[in-house]
């Protein structure tokens, strides 16, 4: 779980790319969704004394709780946000429950057909694309995704060999140099918790649950893994659930 911001180090890719590029890394872009791990990675990259950027796409999302979940956080956080309308890419994503309205948002702990149903195909590699060209342009240093690791969550996306990959395309992209740092790559959502209690990240303006309400649902696959996440480390996660 540890990390630090090193300078002048030989880089590794197999720790989620944080310990550095062998030169100082200042400015990096947070890809922020509005939930608890891109909220704590914000707060866990100006803990390790990065300047930080957020930036928010809507790509056709379900709901605009997330959304507005950043702007919270980032209001809270006096960073500078940017959130980028792409929402007509939900067109191009097929039958999952999170970009196509008509589709039931599946129940209970995440399983292989919840995993399948929602799934927004290649979602994390076109953010991270769309964050490390706003990287390039506004001089900043590093792209940082919040994916972790988890018992339950299985998302080809949030694993370290991706991780690794887009890391080494985004060295490659251009002729200077953007690291993609995924510090929680390796972490499970409990230890994503207790850091966040750790920073004091405002988690009670974060936003999970992949329905829309005006609570969490408690039944979806990702309020799940949130709540057991707290109670595996012993916290109050202090969002309200519907049941
Ligand atoms: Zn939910």
């Amino acid at each position: 779980m540890e990390s630090r911001r090193e300078c002048g180090v030989a880089f590794r890719l197999d720790d989620g790319g944080i310990r550095g590029l062998g030169v100082c890394m200042s400015r990096v872009v947070v890809v922020l969704s509005g939930g608890m791990d891109s909220a704590t990675l914000l707060y866990h990259l100006r803990g390790e004394g990065y300047e930080v950027s957020a930036l928010s796409i809507n790509y056709g999302q379900r709901h605009s709780r997330e959304l507005n979940a950043a702007r919270s956080i980032c209001e809270i956080a006096r960073c500078d946000l940017r959130i980028v309308d792409l929402s007509g890419l939900a067109e191009l994503f097929g039958t999952n429950s999170l970009t196509d309205h008509s589709m039931e948002v599946p129940e209970g702990r995440y399983s292989s057909s919840s995993i399948q149903l929602t799934t927004v195909p290649n979602r994390n590699m076109i953010l991270a694309a769309i964050a490390v060209g706003w990287a390039l342009s506004n001089k900043c240093d590093a792209v940082a995704l919040g994916i972790h690791d988890g018992p339950h969550t299985n998302y080809a996306d949030c694993k370290l060999p991706f991780a690794n990959a887009m890391h080494a395309v985004a060295q490659t992209c251009d002729e200077r140099k953007i690291a993609v740092l995924s510090p929680f790559v390796t972490w499970r959502k409990a230890d994503i918790a207790r850091r966040a209690v750790e920073l004091g990240v405002p988690l009670h303006v974060t936003w999970s649950c992949y329905q829309g309400g005006d609570v969490h649902c408690g039944r979806c696959g990702t309020c799940i893994d949130r709540r057991e996440a707290f109670e595996a480390c012993g916290l109050v996660d202090p969002v309200r659930y519907a049941t």
